[in-house]
């Protein structure tokens, strides 16, 4: 996997160190001198990652840090600090401004490859995400940028699986008196599995070796599986210079590792850094249904589409098939609508056609589907429904409409009538298309008749 990694530090010889490295793995390396700089670049260049030293004379590392974070345009880039002083309240510092992980110079090959590889593909999953959410944002929903500040009280329980029951006392302990967070703490893989799906954890930790020999990395791989923790924060816990096992846990989907022992507040600082990450991209999964439901709704009335509808119809016409049953498709149209409009507004149209799929709504079944299919024409298709019990339907609802007028926006009040078309279809009808057509013939027949009524398609000798 290649990509883009801009390499921010204020000595060259560490630029070219840096760039070597990561030109000999194949990734295209650019490169900044200064935090101006480094902003500029990152915005033109849209690296996949920022690989950025703490030390520097214009703007230190955390301020070009949270300057990435706080910008619409950056803020999805992964950035791995690069610090000469490797210690607890930086990498805590480094945390809270947003960092990704740390390195400390000189580098290890091994722990920068793997963290590298392990930033590219989580880059890759918000690449494809923010890719889908555009459509969304085009459609007029805000643009996000990932909580600076993220309550971890907010989230669920944290599961704990840690090496024997005496460490995860500890651990348990020190969370507990800075969090009011519950914890879960759990001695085998198979319990861990279980609990995970019960109660659905947002944040594990996991030591690398488990009681009764578990494997702490067969659990990450298992997490990383699995539909319902697929998402959540995994935290791998390695001995101290484990750095083949960090690397290993990287590469298996771990979000993160710390090094054991461990300060509670870097693990807190970490938790807290991967539930942002994580709550960003249940954000942009949540943008991105919203988004796919606009695409199928109409968005005056809230109800579905005609292209929603035509979808719906194959498996209306499936569970026909499958039961040998019937069902019903009506075409309802508003009768004189243009007058309304003509007469007092499009604002009293919208607000007349709103109404109506209101009572529409409320006069039908759940399993029934309601669409608009374009300016006073709607659609309803109801499965296992006969000529009676379609009959019966279609009769209410011209009745809900004709019962009471609709109130106007403006004051005032409109009466309102509609006509049906209904067409009742078989198992042995396989065209969608064909039966909408013969709703609509069946409603340009109650038009001619004189509106405001339900007539049924008659075959044709
Ligand atoms: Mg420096």
């Amino acid at each position: 996997m290649s990509g883009r990694v801009l390499v921010v530090d204020d000595v060259a010889t560490n630029r070219l160190l840096l760039r070597a490295k990561l030109s000999s793995a194949y990734y295209d390396v650019v490169v900044a001198e200064n935090g101006t700089q480094a902003l500029e670049m990152a915005r033109r260049e849209q690296p996949d990652m920022v690989m950025l030293d703490v030390m520097m004379p214009d703007m230190d590392g955390f301020a070009v840090c949270e300057a990435l974070k706080a910008s619409s345009e950056t803020a999805h880039i992964p950035v791995i600090m690069v610090t000469a002083l490797d210690t607890p309240e930086e990498r805590i510092r480094g945390l809270e401004a947003g960092a990704d992980d740390f390195l400390s110079k000189p580098f290890n090959d091994l722990a920068l490859f793997a963290r590298v590889r392990n930033l590219m593909r989580m880059k890759m999953m918000f690449d494809e995400l923010r890719l889908r959410d555009m459509t969304s944002r085009e459609l007029g929903i805000v643009d996000l940028v990932p909580e600076p500040e993220v309550g971890i009280e907010a989230s669920g329980a944290i599961l704990l699986a840690p090496p024997n029951p005496g460490d995860g006392h500890v651990w348990a302990g020190q969370l507990r008196r800075r969090l009011a967070v519950p914890t879960i703490v759990t001695h085998s893989e198979r319990e861990a599995l279980n609990l995970a799906r019960m109660e659905l954890p947002d944040c594990f930790v996991v030591h690398q070796s488990l009681a009764e020999g578990g494997d702490g990395l067969r659990l990450v791989s298992a997490l990383r599986s699995r539909p319902e923790t697929r998402q959540a924060a995994v935290i791998l816990v390695v001995e101290n210079g484990d750095v083949q096992t960090a690397a290993k846990g990287l590469d298996l989907g771990a979000s993160d590792y710390i090094e054991s022992p461990f300060d509670v507040s870097e693990l807190i600082a970490r938790i807290r850094s991967q539930l942002r990450r994580k709550r960003y991209s249940d954000r942009l999964r949540t943008n991105l249904r919203n988004g796919l439901k606009l695409a199928v709704t109409d968005p005056l009335t809230g109800i579905y589409n005609r292209r929603y509808a035509s979808q719906h119809m194959n498996r209306v016409m499936e569970r026909a098939r499958d039961t040998d049953g019937v069902f019903a498709v009506m075409m309802i149209d508003l009768d004189k609508f243009k007058s309304i409009n003509d007469r007092h507004g499009h604002d009293a149209g919208d607000a007349v056609l709103r109404e109506f799929s209101r009572r529409l709504q409320e006069n039908i079944r759940g399993v029934d589907l309601v669409a608009r299919f374009g300016g006073e024409e709607f659609f309803v298709a109801m499965p296992d429904v006969d000529q009676r019990a379609a009959a019966h339907a279609a009769e209410r609802i011209r009745r809900a409409v004709e019962g009471a007028p609709v109130a106007l926006p403006g004051g005032g009040e409109v009466k309102v009538t509609v006509s049906i078309g209904v067409a009742i279809a078989t198992a042995s009808d396989l065209d969608a298309e064909a039966i909408i057509k013969r709703a609509d013939t069946a409603l340009y027949s109650s038009k001619e008749a004189g509106r405001n009524r339900v007539s049924f398609f008659a075959k044709a000798a």
